[in-house]
């Protein structure tokens, strides 16, 4: 998946959050399966 989209939170359950709500409205997608979690989950940066 191609995507810019950068997120800030304070907490993961946050962050995964603000994830869902883009992934379903810019990707159409209505749920984030294991393997697009595992994805975001490698391209979180703690701060
Ligand atoms: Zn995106």
């Amino acid at each position: 998946m191609q995507c810019d989209f950068v997120a800030k939170a304070k907490t993961e359950e946050a962050l995964m959050k603000k994830i869902a709500e883009h992934a379903k409205k810019a990707h159409n997608m209505q749920n984030i399966d294991e393997a697009t979690l595992s994805k975001i989950k490698s391209a979180i940066k703690e701060v």
